[in-house]
């Protein structure tokens, strides 16, 4: 028997190993289901990889294999739908099998450590019976208290014992001393599944709430995608805890995937309130011990509700019964290096396997998502209105043309934020850019501060004096007079930083608070600037896409988005629906509970078709026509895409790397299959290397899976210019 082995490493195959010595024949099938890690030979290393089937054949000769060292696990590491899920994945984005195996699992288990979760249970030694029985003892009366205790309830945990989780009153000092004194010893036992528990919530769902809650728990236990499309606001949070609780009634477990776990501790938080037990959080911030416990937690059963980033979608859940994917429409789901996969696309994938119903939750959903709705394939289920009082905020747009500016606010802006402040209202005011100025200018020559490794302007940042690259993180010093004319340089455009000056300027008596990368670096940061601002310290709030997630902030009126125009003639075909996205979003930061919101948007080009459309029809007028001008242009949803992407130091050899990769892709593909390119990247050049790209284009899936096989091995094969790197990006969301 031949065992093929995925391991970490870039290549796009498995590996043949013989059974390691001295596995009995008898023992062997049990132990070798697929999906076990295994500890093998890697030339002069030991690697941990994962048994992705076996054989009875091998291309390689049978004196060559080698056998493996051991067999790590009694049972796979995934649970069956999660392994299927791997496999498929690694197909689909044509991505080496044993790094997608290695994505889905915590480093410490990537290294071996055990998978699964036990606990220490203490039980007296015949030592302590016999100390126990003794009743001339001196012992202090907490230790025989505890000594009694023990004999009489059996092996109890740590946590048992001092009463964390019901039980004795005990402290870890006494559980010591009967330790030193062999009174007591530890074994192993596996973890139970936590106690879990609904709390009551003082909650009535609206009747738009009740239908949904309705119609999603009436297919748990089949599959069926739900999209639940509810303004910000609109009560969806509250729904997926209705349904997670309805879903976990009977046991099982749920998974619900966030876009980013930083910018959503008000989510977990809830998610922590409503149920007792049994949450965990699942990202890669996490540290390495919390990550691998997290983990355990899940795959063993303890873990109830798993709220985890992108990467959680691919966590071994054994009794999975429902998923939830909020902020569906978030590019975060999408991993933009390496191994290039969308966790939303597998959240449906995965639901379907295992049988179970997915629930897309977002105000702004994606195209494709809401083209899948009208195919059939989803359901649509709405939230049409906010909760409560909170009524729609009214959008206007400002034409930057019409009026005068200070700093990029304008006129009626500034009115706006003064007689908000004045009503005691909250203000937002976003822009998409960071820093102080995006770029620094001589008036006299023209001479512009540009990254010595990219193609790109340096952004100046100068609270901490430096221009800085947002390609590639180079700075440097700011110089004080123009290096080619000696004339004096200026700061050209605005940041975060600019406005939130000119506004500290402008309104001396409103406190500021800014929420970007930068002033969101240090750890807690952010959560120290969200608090002033829900406090209502901070009276303005200034900040980038970071406050288009899901905050809820009930004493914000008015929204200012001060560039809607940057996404506008964007040269991406998603560059519109983000930007309708983002506007929808930040939009709804407004007017969330009793105040009633207003939305400004300045803009010079007021009759852009998406702004009118946006501010006439919503998100759903806008996405309405934006399908329909996809579907003309033959782009996504109505066509599908890979993007070969590729960089290397020379110029030259990229781009005859690509040529040969073209010309081996239109000499494979059939009618169906358009090979574009090479182009080159938006910004050709960044941290020194050059960037090109190949666009496949198809009209069904089929035809480019069918292409990717036949190419992909080709493109492999082609020579290479020293340290040039290619990947393929299925469904990329961006064609650059
Ligand atoms: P979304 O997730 O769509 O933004 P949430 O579920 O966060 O909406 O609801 C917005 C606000 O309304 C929250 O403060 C929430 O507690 C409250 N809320 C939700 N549903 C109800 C309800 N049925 N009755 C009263 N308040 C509700
Ligand atoms: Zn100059
Ligand atoms: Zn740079």
């Amino acid at each position: 028997m031949i065992l093929q082995i995925a391991l970490n490493t870039p290549l796009r195959r498995v590996f043949d190993y013989l059974p390691p010595a001295g596995l009995g024949d008898t023992t062997a099938p049990a132990r070798l289901e697929p999906g076990v890690r295994v500890r093998v030979p890697f030339g002069r290393r030991h690697l941990v990889g994962i048994l992705i089937g076996t054989s009875a054949s091998s291309a390689v000769a049978l004196a060559k294999l080698k056998p493996a060292l051991e067999i790590l696990d009694e049972r796979p590491v995934f649970d069956p739908v999660t392994f299927d899920l791997l496999c498929w994945a690694a197909e689909y984005y044509h991505h080496p099998i044993g790094e997608v195996m290695a994505a889905a699992l915590p480093p410490s288990l990537r290294a071996g450590q055990p998978a699964d979760m036990t606990l220490e249970s203490w039980s007296l030694t015949g030592a302590g019976r016999q100390e126990l029985k003794n009743p001339g003892s001196r012992r202090a009366p907490q230790q025989r208290a505890l000594l009694a205790w023990l004999a009489q309830q059996g092996p109890k945990t740590v946590e048992e014992i001092a009463g964390r989780r019901g039980g004795g009153p005990f402290k870890s000092v006494h559980l010591k001393s009967l330790l030193e004194r062999g009174w007591a010893v530890a074994t192993s036992v596996p973890a139970q599944p936590a106690l879990f528990e609904l709390r009551p919530s003082d909650v009535t769902l609206t009747d738009a709430q009740t239908q949904v809650v309705a119609a999603i728990t009436a297919s748990l236990g089949r599959f069926a995608a739900h999209l639940l499309y509810g303004v910000t606001g609109s009560g969806k949070t509250e729904v997926y805890l209705q349904v997670i609780a309805a879903a976990l009634a009977g046991g099982g477990q749920v998974l619900v995937l966030v876009p980013e776990i930083a910018l959503t501790p008000q989510l977990v938080e809830r998610f922590r309130q409503r149920f007792s037990a049994g949450v965990v959080v699942m990202h890669s911030a996490l540290a390495g011990t919390l990550r691998r416990d997290a983990w355990r937690a899940a795959h063993g059963g303890q873990a109830r509700i798993i709220i985890g980033t992108r990467s959680a979608v691919f966590t071994s859940l054994p009794s999975l019964n429902l998923i939830v994917v909020d902020e569906e429409h978030d590019a975060s789901y999408k991993q933009h290096e390496g191994f290039h996969y969308s966790a939303r696309d597998l959240a449906v994938w995965r639901a379907q396997r295992a049988q179970v119903p997915v629930v897309l939750g977002s105000a702004t959903p994606s195209l494709e998502t809401l083209e899948n709705v009208v195919q059939g394939r989803y359901s649509r289920l709405l939230l049409p209105q906010r909760v409560g009082m909170a009524r729609a905020p009214r959008m206007t747009l400002i034409d930057l043309r019409k009026h005068a500016t200070d700093q990029g606010l304008s006129q009626p802006a500034m009115q706006a934020i003064g007689q908000h402040l004045e009503a005691g209202g909250q203000v937002i005011v976003f822009l998409n850019r960071r820093g102080y100025a995006p770029s620094l200018f001589c008036n006299a020559c023209g001479w512009i501060a540009l990254c010595a490794h990219c193609d790109a302007r340096m952004t100046l940042h100068r609270r901490a004096a430096q221009l800085r690259c947002h390609h590639c993180g180079a700075h440097a010093k700011v110089p004080v007079i123009c290096g080619n004319c000696g004339q004096a340089l200026y700061p050209v455009g605005q940041g975060t930083e600019r406005v939130e000056e000119t506004l500290a300027r402008l309104f001396p008596n409103a406190s500021l608070a800014r929420l970007d990368r930068d002033t969101a670096a240090a750890h807690g940061a952010m959560q120290a600037v969200l608090e002033r601002v829900h406090r209502g310290e901070a009276r303005i709030l200034v900040g980038t896409q970071m406050l288009t997630k899901g905050h809820h902030f009930p004493d914000v009126s008015l929204v200012v988005i001060l560039d809607a125009d940057q996404g506008l003639f964007a040269s991406d075909f998603r560059a519109t629906e983000r930007l309708a996205q983002t506007i929808t979003q930040v939009a709804g930061r407004a007017g969330r509970a009793a105040r009633p919101g207003e939305v400004m948007i300045q803009t010079s080009f007021p009759e852009h078709p998406l702004l009118t459309r946006l501010i006439s029809g919503g998100y759903e007028g806008f996405a309405a026509i934006a399908l329909e001008e996809r579907r003309a242009a033959h782009w996504p949803p109505y066509s599908r895409l890979a993007l070969l992407r590729a960089e290397a130091r020379e110029n030259a050899g990229l781009d005859g790397f690509l040529r040969a990769a073209a010309a081996r892709g239109r000499a494979v593909a059939d009618g169906a299959v358009a090979v574009l390119g090479p182009a080159a990247a938006l910004i050709a050049r960044r941290a020194d290397h050059f960037r090109a790209h190949l666009l496949i284009e198809t009209a069904a899936r089929a035809p480019l899976q069918r292409f990717l096989k036949q190419w992909l091995p080709l493109v492999e094969s082609l020579p290479r210019p020293v340290g040039l790197r290619w990947s393929i990006d299925v469904d990329p969301l961006e064609v650059d």
